[in-house]
């Protein structure tokens, strides 16, 4: 487990990557490069890079949820990831990774359904949920997780 104090997040304005202090995250940061503020309980839509940016060097746990936009239960769990950003702000970060357009990442964590959750926890899996969950079992599980 590492002793970072920070979070790794882009800016949707300028894809900025910032580097935020844990303790400044809830407190309505701004990006460093357009000054916009960073929306930070948000699900955020990541690529390779930037999941891997984001899960090896932030403090919080990390769920990303592996999805396609063809995926029925996929859809359904979408609002239900949103409201538990809101939730679990400051606690958790929420990625949405999409399984056509990142294949790669999808093979090295053996992604063979989706929708499919996985919790990181210092760069590493702690645990994984397959199937949609509606919200009160996600945010059960989410909290036995965190
Ligand atoms: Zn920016």
């Amino acid at each position: 487990m590492s002793q970072n104090q920070n979070i790794v997040w882009p800016c949707s304005s300028c894809g900025q990557m910032n580097r935020i202090k844990l303790d400044r995250w809830t407190q309505h940061p701004k990006c460093g490069r357009c000054h916009e503020q960073l929306e930070t309980a948000a699900p955020l839509a990541v690529d390779t890079k930037a999941f891997y940016n984001i899960i090896s060097q932030s403090a919080l746990p990390v769920l990303v949820d592996f999805w396609a936009p063809w995926c029925g239960p996929c859809r359904m769990i979408a609002p239900v990831l949103e409201q538990m950003a809101k939730e679990f702000d400051g606690k958790l970060l929420i990625l949405k990774l999409n399984t056509d357009q990142e294949p790669h990442v999808s093979s090295q964590f053996r992604i063979t359904g989706i929708p499919t959750m996985i919790m990181f926890k210092g760069g590493q899996e702690s645990t994984r949920q397959s199937g949609a969950m509606p919200g009160p079992m996600m945010k059960q599980w989410i909290q036995q997780a965190l």
